[in-house]
């Protein structure tokens, strides 16, 4: 058995096998071959084999999904067995005399860049669907047959580090839990393992190699430990500590229907944080108020060219819906740092977290960003929708918002299109809104404040620059007094104010935020149900007067 000590980024324990992740990643290297036609006979045995696994998966998939959704593994058969490719590999094999999967992995690249860089969508597609299958003929070569992610156990899934896109792609089913070598514990993956409510550790320093994939491994993401082989008497404990947490877990299911309101009276909104429409499930099940950060640029993340408006209007209109008069705070895109898409063809920065990221994009390129308000301001006339604009620093933004946002509405009335009139706030993620937030109070709705990055600009610490751990203070007092500044200032307007940063979810300040008047908390939906146990236990008045 092997440990290793990571950052839990939520808690719970996990046991399951160990997948290590982009292991097609790992570049196989050149080697010769001596008998040429018995490495071909490998690779034809190979193809035939996987041609066979596909097979039963696509019989498996038309019993559960029906026929259409089953097609993808007939076509994954089907260009296996495409006699280009194959020729090509055997060629390489042969001419070269390499080993096939060296070939497998070497055409199969030129396949999947020649794919990728074509103008239609379809064909870019198939680029996907060619990784897939040299994963799996790369996997049968290297005698990993069972380690193919495609297997309906789910897994704990490692990887050196998962950019936000990669984490949005997978099959949340199948995942158990995820342990990264790299990471800090507010990259946004560490936020995505968080909204989906599984154990998952980061920054944890474990031998990544193939040889653990297929291994059983158990996660403490309450501990932050990484089990490797976990001997006898380990599973056991962690199988009893799984056992009280799901108990645990029980008790808090039975605060769900229960108001947010203190002991002398005093309520505060408990709303979720969400990527995407796929986390409707656990804003459900945690009872929240209403979803108090709707990252929409992981809509984005997750595609390979920009969402049409028909396309944002549904995933919006859909959130609302399903959340029956509940507000819908929808955060306009945020893309840049470390969330980045490939075909907004961004320019190479030198600081990205610093550079041309959020509101800064939208503002540059008014096309992308009103196709999104538009697609926003239709939604609103289907529930209680509210608009939020990322990284402000300045009124003027805010007025050449309402610009582009009046344009927006301009040509949705041209169109005859319905459209509602959404609440518009902003958040507060940069010091230089936090000092004028009284300014910036009289242009919006409301406030939402984004500690994780107000954090990472008032300290000038890079929020995902592990190495830097030891200066970095998530309750430095420079940032709890802008908090309470930014409250005072949204009060004294009359506006609402909440936070959405990763800071609004830890227990230990849950009494803090109430004695500053803090109107909303809006965290991952796992930690709702334990902040409501907090609320309920807290007297404010006692706690303002050091009593608590
Ligand atoms: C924040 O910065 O605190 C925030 C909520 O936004 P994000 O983590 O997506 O940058
Ligand atoms: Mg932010």
């Amino acid at each position: 058995m092997e440990s290793y000590q990571g950052k839990g980024v939520f808690g719970g324990i996990a046991i399951g096998r160990i997948h290590v992740y982009g292991k097609g990643k790992l570049q196989i290297k050149k080697s010769s071959v001596k008998g040429v036609e018995a490495e071909l006979m490998r690779y034809r045995n190979a193809t035939l084999k996987a041609v066979g696994q596909l097979q039963k998966l696509y019989e498996k998939a038309c019993r559960e999904m029906g026929e259409t959704d089953a097609s993808i593994f007939e076509m994954h058969q089907m260009l296996l067995q495409d006699g280009g490719y194959c020729r090509a590999i055997e060629t390489m094999i042969s001419s070269q005399e390499v080993t096939a999967e060296y070939a497998v992995q070497e055409i199969s690249d030129q396949y999947i860049q020649m794919f990728s860089a074509m103008n239609d969508d379809y064909m870019k597609e198939r680029a996907a669907d060619l990784r897939d299958i040299r994963e799996r003929l790369c996997d049968i070569l290297l005698g990993k047959e069972y380690a193919h992610p495609e297997s309906e156990e789910p897994v704990i899934l490692v990887a050196e580090d998962l950019s936000p896109s990669e984490t949005m792609q997978m099959d949340k089913d199948k995942i158990l839990s995820f342990v990264t070598v790299r990471g800090s514990l507010v990259s946004h993956t560490a936020i995505l393992a968080r909204t989906m409510s599984i154990p998952a550790l980061v920054g944890t320093r474990f031998p990544l190699d193939e040889t653990i994939d297929g291994k059983t491994g158990i996660v403490d993401g309450t501990n932050g430990i990484f089990y490797i082989d976990p001997d006898e008497k380990t599973c056991k404990k962690m199988r009893e500590l799984l056992k009280r947490e799901t108990a645990q877990k029980e008790l808090l299911l039975a605060l769900k229907g229960k108001k947010n309101i203190t002991l002398d009276g005093q309520k505060i909104a408990l709303c979720a944080n969400i990527g995407n429409i796929t986390d409707l499930t656990s804003v459900y099940q945690n009872d929240a108020d209403g979803i108090g950060l709707f990252r929409s640029e992981f809509i984005y993340l997750g595609k390979e060219d920009y969402p049409t408006e028909e396309e944002q209007f549904q995933i919006y209109k859909t959130a609302v819906e399903a959340m029956e008069g509940k507000r819908v705070v929808i955060r306009t895109l945020d893309i840049g740092a470390d969330k980045q898409c490939g075909y907004f063809q961004m320019e190479q920065e030198e600081n990205p977290a610093m550079g041309c990221r959020a509101i800064r994009i939208c503002l540059t390129r008014p096309e992308v960003f009103r196709t999104q308000l538009r697609a926003l301001f239709r939604a609103s006339a289907y529930g209680r929708l509210a608009i939020m604009y990322p990284m402000i620093t300045s009124v003027k933004e805010i007025r050449r918002i309402r610009e582009i946002a009046a344009q927006a509405k301009e040509e949705l009335m041209e169109r005859g299109e319905r459209f509602g009139e959404p609440e518009q706030g902003i958040t507060i993620e940069t010091p230089a809104a936090a000092l004028i937030s009284d300014l910036l109070a009289r242009e919006v709705d409301f406030f939402s404040i984004g500690t994780n990055d107000l954090t990472q600009y008032t300290l000038a610490i890079d929020r995902q620059n592990t190495a830097l751990d030891e200066f970095y203070d998530p309750y430095h007092p420079a940032v709890m007094r802008m908090i309470s500044m930014v409250t005072e200032n949204a009060h004294r307007a009359g506006i609402r104010v909440s936070i959405c940063g990763e800071l609004g979810a830890d227990l230990s300040l849950t009494k803090e935020f109430l004695a500053l008047g803090i109107d909303e908390l809006s965290v991952s939906p796992g930690k709702i149900l334990p902040i409501r146990r907090v609320v309920l236990e807290t007297n404010v008045a006692e706690y303002r007067s050091g009593k608590e």
